[in-house]
Order: C-alpha cells, then sequence, then structure tokens
C-alpha cells in the first residue's frame, strides 16, 4: 500500500556542490568571508523589543554569529492565536498552491546555498561537507514533502489545524525544515520553536519560506529556551507536535499530550525522532579496510552529534586487535578543528556544557579501568568546545548507561560463539534507531537483519546520512515514535482525516 512512486528512479534528489572544484570552493570562500560581515539575527515573528542576546560559534566563542530575541509568554500566545485563526484559510487553499510555495523555497535555497554555508558552519559548528549535505537534505525534505502533499485533497483529508514543531541544533537547517515543510504540505499551519543554539539558522529558512509564498500567520518561529516548546506543547491550540531531540524531552511531551484530545476527539499526534545507542557488528569475514572507513564516518563525523552515529562497535575477537590497530592508526590522519580552515573533518561540539559532559564521560571510563585512546588536540581549538575523537575498549554493553552524544566510540570485542547473546543485549538497551552489520557471509546477513531491533539497518556501509526518499529515517522503542522522516508515511500522523484508498 505504500505510494512506491516517490521511489521512483529519477526522482532527483539536490546536486550539493562539488568540493574538489576549485573554483566552486573559491566561490564558497568567499561567501563565507561574507557571511562574517553579514548581521544575522532571529527574533519572534510577532515582532519584539526584548533585549538581544548574542549567539557565538561554538569552534571559537569571539566569534559573535548574531543575535537572538527569545519569545516571551506573551508572544507565544500571541502567535498561538494568530496561527489558530490562520489555519482554517490555510487548510482551504489547494494541496497544489502549498506544494508549490514549498517547491518555491527549496529553488530559493539551492540559489542562497553559498551564503547561508558560513552561517551553518558558523553557528552550528559544521564542517563544509556537512554544511554542504545540511542544505541538500533541506531541499529534499521541501520538494518530497511538497510532492507527496499533492495528493492530499479535501474533504478526503483534512489537516489537523496548529502544529508545534521543535527541533534539534545539530541539523539546524535541515530537520528544521523538514518539520516545517511536512506540516505545511498537510495543510497545517506551523509555529517552529529552533534548538535555543541555533535560531539564525531556522529564521533564514523561515524568511525564505515567506519569501516563497507561506503566508505569515501559517508560520511563525519562536526562538527561546525549551519554556517556549513547554508552553506550545501545553496549550490546546497545539493540534499536533513534531518533535527532534533527546529521549527524556519526547517522554515530557507525550506525557503532557496526554492529558487532553484534539476537537474530534482523537489524541493529540506526535512524531518524535530520538536518540540510539546504536552499535555496529563486525565478524571476522568482514573486509577491515571498509570496516575501518565505515566506522571513522560513522562515529565521528558531525563530532558523534547525530542522533544516527556509531556509539558501540562490536567486533569479533579474532579480529578485534588488528582492527582497533587500524583504526587507532586512521584516528591520526582525521583533521580536528575550526571549520573555517575548509579542509577540517571534525568540528567542535555544540557547547561547553556539551564538551564538560563529554569530557567527564570518558574520564569516568578512563577511571573505571577501560583503555582510552585519542588523537590529541591542535592548538588552535583551545579557543572553542572540542573534544578529540576518542575510542574507549570496554568490556561489557552494561558499561554504557546513557547516550553520549559526541565523538566517542565504544568498542566491545564478543567471541565467535556470542552474537546472539550480543544481539540480545543490544536489543535490551530499548533504543532502536540505527544498527550496522560488516560481514561477507550471506546467511550473517540474514540472521542478523531478522534479529536486529532498530529503524534503519545498514549492511556493509557506514550508519549515518539517511537520504530524503530513499532511505526513510528514524526509529523506535526508545528512540522514538515514527513515523519516518523522508519516507511515504510521514505526512499522515500530521493529518485528522486520512484519505480511505490509501490502504494503512
Ligand atoms: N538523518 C540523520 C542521519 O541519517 C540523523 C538525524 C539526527 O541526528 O537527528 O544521519
Amino acid at each position: 500500500a505504500l505510494p512506491r512512486d516517490l521511489f521512483a528512479p529519477g526522482r532527483p534528489n539536490s546536486a550539493g556542490l562539488d568540493l574538489s572544484n576549485d573554483q566552486q570552493l573559491a566561490t564558497i570562500a568567499a561567501a563565507l568571508r561574507e557571511s562574517v560581515a553579514v548581521a544575522w539575527s532571529a527574533r519572534p515573528s510577532p515582532g519584539s523589543d526584548a533585549p538581544a542576546q548574542a549567539v557565538r560559534n561554538p569552534a571559537d566563542r569571539r566569534d559573535l554569529v548574531g543575535y537572538v530575541v527569545e519569545a516571551t509568554s506573551t508572544q507565544v500566545d500571541a502567535a498561538l492565536s494568530l496561527a489558530h485563526d490562520a489555519a482554517a484559510s490555510w487548510a482551504a487553499t489547494s494541496p497544489d498552491h502549498r506544494a508549490d510555495c514549498l517547491m518555491r523555497a527549496a529553488d530559493l535555497l539551492e540559489v542562497r546555498m553559498p551564503s547561508l554555508l558560513g552561517l551553518i558552519m558558523r553557528e552550528a559548528g559544521k564542517s563544509l561537507p556537512n554544511a554542504v549535505a545540511e542544505v541538500r537534505e533541506a531541499v529534499d525534505f521541501l520538494r518530497y514533502y511538497a510532492e507527496q502533499g499533492r495528493g492530499l485533497h479535501a474533504p478526503d483529508c483534512a489537516p489537523l489545524g496548529v502544529v508545534t514543531c521543535i527541533s534539534p541544533w545539530n541539523f539546524p537547517l535541515a530537520i528544521f525544515t523538514g518539520q516545517v515543510a511536512a506540516a505545511l504540505a498537510a495543510g497545517n499551519c506551523v509555529l517552529a520553536k529552533p534548538a535555543e543554539e541555533t535560531p539564525l539558522i531556522a529564521a533564514q529558512a523561515v524568511a525564505l519560506l515567506h519569501e516563497a509564498g507561506v503566508p505569515l500567520g501559517v508560520l511563525q518561529i519562536l526562538p527561546g529556551q525549551g519554556a517556549v516548546g513547554a508552553q506550545l506543547v501545553a496549550d490546546a491550540r497545539t493540534r499536533g507536535v513534531v518533535f527532534t531531540g533527546s529521549t527524556d524531552v519526547a517522554k515530557l511531551i507525550q506525557s503532557v499530550l496526554a492529558k487532553r484530545l484534539n476537537p474530534d476527539g482523537a489524541p493529540v499526534p506526535l512524531i518524535a525522532e530520538t536518540g540510539g545507542q546504536n552499535a555496529l557488528v563486525v565478524d571476522s569475514s568482514a573486509l577491515t579496510e571498509q570496516v575501518v572507513a565505515d566506522v571513522l564516518v560513522s562515529a565521528f563525523d558531525s563530532a558523534g552529534q547525530r542522533c544516527s552515529a556509531l556509539r558501540v562497535l562490536c567486533v569479533q575477537e579474532e579480529v578485534a586487535g588488528r582492527t582497533l590497530a587500524m583504526l587507532r592508526g586512521a584516528l591520526r590522519e582525521l583533521s580536528i578543528g575550526n571549520p573555517d580552515r575548509l579542509s577540517v573533518d571534525i568540528g567542535p561540539v555544540i557547547t561547553p556544557e556539551a564538551q564538560a559532559g563529554i569530557t567527564a564521560h570518558i574520564d569516568r571510563m578512563r577511571g573505571a579501568g577501560f583503555a582510552v585512546h585519542h588523537m590529541p588536540l591542535p592548538a588552535d581549538c583551545a579557543e572553542g568546545s572540542f573534544v578529540p575523537p576518542t575510542i574507549i575498549e570496554i568490556s561489557d554493553l552494561a558499561a554504557l548507561t546513557r547516550e553520549v552524544f559526541g565523538p566517542v566510540l565504544h568498542v566491545l570485542r564478543y567471541p565467535r560463539d556470542g552474537l546472539d547473546k550480543l544481539l540480545t543485549e543490544i536489543n535490551a538497551t530499548g533504543f532502536a534507531l540505527t544498527f550496522g552489520l560488516h560481514t561477507r557471509i550471506d546467511e550473517t546477513v540474514a540472521r542478523v537483519i531478522s534479529q536486529a531491533r532498530a529503524g534503519n539497518i545498514y549492511v556493509n556501509r557506514n550508519l549515518i546520512g539517511a537520504v530524503v526518499g530513499v532511505q526513510p529515517f528514524g526509529g523506535h522503542g526508545l528512540s522514538g515514535t515514527g513515523p519516518k522522516a523522508g519516507g511515504p508515511l510521514y505526512l499522515r500522523r500530521l493529518l485528522s482525516k486520512l484519505p480511505a484508498e490509501a490502504g494503512f
């Protein structure tokens, strides 16, 4: 019953930039220099006189990226009223009109990519390739949900009304835009609460959607701390919530929403995408060079700040020594530092608090007697929140009590006859987001993927960078509610009435 045509070969994803092309790199470098001179800002859509707060670059706290004005509770209330009042007219627009707005926004994003890259790199500490991937994914979400939304005609389908979108700092453009685009395509008004760490890029996305034709009352941004999200979620005018962030906050949102029903008598829908304790299992038939390349990307790309990132590498005992030796050698080849050096592989973690938390975990593990390996930090890291890519050898999965959201890879050896027990233990963490397997034995592939509990399972490749419309992304259990982002079922959770013929 899935609308398979959305996966048809030939539906183009965004092309991005050729970073091996010197001319393109020169354009980017120029755009980066220009971005430093721009006075970036974010403020609540209804306007505000509140004092602005500085937003700083996590790679170098001396670099002032822009200013944010956080929404007051009165402004949140006013935004809810405005959205509530705009809901009927937006719902009455044709699905094609809404889709056309999103398609225009996608085109604008592609054109503005060079100037936005600098902002993403400076506000979120992303490397250049990661920043390019951010814009591409945002463009893909816009086009993918726009195309899906075209089929949602009244009276077969009805939007929810006002949807609150709460997004994370680790994908400040892609996930922010994805949530908003899906809710808009389904005919809802949106109140978007960006992560407190990354309001500036979110404000750019909103400005661009307005420019593309989305009315001001239909999409409003409310920068602020957790209290803004809490107020939005608790308000009965919010008829659906899309959240990406921690498992704890998702549970809190769920408990608040459980206290009321929507006017149609249904529970308030929640789409939550949360964390993972993601494992990669490597048996003795795997190709070690490929394993090492995939592990480096899975664990350390984006400084490990992806919910899809690899947290535990489980290697069969017979090949563990040589895999670890190669990994440690490869670790020394990574370049870490301020992404304004365009060749940098790994940037900072998002805040000094995050840096302190991850460092405390590493120290605790060292104190507990586990072997810890990391590369030294270069001198130019002193002004930012950097954590060196780190490998910790553990002897038991029980050593991991929580998700460590940074460049820390745990390595566990398992005996040749211990695969079933290992899979049981991985599943027992309760998380179910990404899972990887490296093996060259077909029977092992079949057996392991039938047992592994995860939303996205990757075989003989890395665990990150799910592509919109090709690899729908999301988990279950402690990792989220589904439906998967960038997949054919996502929009349906944002409707109060589903088309009968859809078959699900
Ligand atoms: N979709 C991203 C990936 O596949 C992860 C999203 C997240 O970290 O929230 O790497």
